[in-house]
């Protein structure tokens, strides 16, 4: 392609809210085999929802509200749906100390005498906490597809919520969109195996890897180039940055955070997936490989 009709496709894309940041983004989505989407926040709404609360303890609202207090201090959407059912029930939340987040994990804090742990199972192994009195409960939220939440107080498992986000009304056409056009579709996601396959499954995801931390999304996206070809990655998260810089094309969902906008090359200005359609599309058209 020259210069000039670089410069036609990349003012056409923009009229259609896609951004490309950069002239050579427009030739490396053409020659993508693959296209990798984050979950959350990507092919999900990112506003999940608390859809189940269970403790043994019978103080069900004070544990909420020291939950709630230890969320506020986290980026991540789980902590605001945390934040919203706290809030529902118009509970008063005390205050916290010495706040962490820890990437892919969940987050630690004080709150009063005790220490508080929120987050994934991973986090729980890694602190050593025994979570067996929950086994039940836990089985049936990855039964449905949710996401589990894990407390402990004082290195005791005290509490597990349930949460779910809604998938995006548009990310099974997208799916289906680019399948069409004879790009594999793949999901790499720091959710649960059994919460991202429900999804995956649901829209028609030809390749899943789950409970990936930050780091490694940027290795899935190299294993999936071994496999398949040039990658694109669509993300929104400050974890998928590294993801989006490694790609042949990182395509970053406008809405999503700063740091993964400043890491993509291509910048979709909705949150709808389907704009990685119209990216796609674009970028064919431009280079004069239309299939
Ligand atoms: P994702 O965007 O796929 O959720 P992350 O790496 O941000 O990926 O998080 C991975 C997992 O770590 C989450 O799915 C969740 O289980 C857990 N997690 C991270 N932060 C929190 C938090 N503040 N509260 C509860 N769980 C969290
Ligand atoms: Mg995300």
């Amino acid at each position: 392609a020259t210069p000039t009709s670089i410069m036609v496709g990349t003012g056409r894309a923009a009229e259609l809210g896609v951004l490309f940041r950069k002239g050579d983004a427009l030739q490396g989505l053409q020659e993508v085999k693959v296209i990798a989407f984050d979950k959350t926040g990507t092919l999900t709404e990112g506003r999940p929802d608390v859809t189940d609360l269970v403790t043994l303890a019978g103080e069900e609202a004070a544990l909420l509200a020291e939950v709630a207090a230890v969320e506020a201090k986290s980026e991540h959407p789980i902590a605001r749906a945390i934040e919203r059912a706290a809030e529902a029930r118009g509970l008063v939340l005390p205050e916290v100390a010495k706040a962490r987040a820890i990437a892919g994990h969940g987050i630690k804090a004080q709150v009063g005498e005790s220490a508080l742990l929120v987050g994934n199972m991973r986090l729980m192994t890694r602190e050593k906490i025994d979570t067996s009195a929950f086994e039940i409960p836990l089985a049936g939220l990855a039964d449905q597809g949710r996401t589990p939440v894990l407390v402990a107080r004082d290195g005791v498992a005290v509490m597990v919520l349930g949460v779910s986000d809604p998938v995006r009304s548009t990310s099974r056409q997208a799916i289906a969109a680019l399948h069409a056009r004879g790009i594999k579709v793949a999901m790499v996601s720091g959710d649960t195996r059994r919460a991202a396959e429900a999804v995956a499954r649901d829209l028609g995801i030809d390749h899943v890897e789950a409970e990936v931390l930050p780091k490694g999304k940027a290795k899935a996206v190299a294993a999936l180039r071994e496999v398949h070809g040039a990658v694109g990655f669509v993300g929104d998260g400050i974890n998928d940055a590294p993801a989006l810089a490694s790609a042949d094309v990182g395509i970053a969902v406008g809405t999503g955070t700063d740091v993964a906008i400043e890491a993509a090359d291509v910048v979709l200005m909705r949150g709808d997936p389907c704009a990685v359609v119209t990216a796609v599309d674009v970028s064919r058209k431009t280079m004069g490989n239309i299939r």
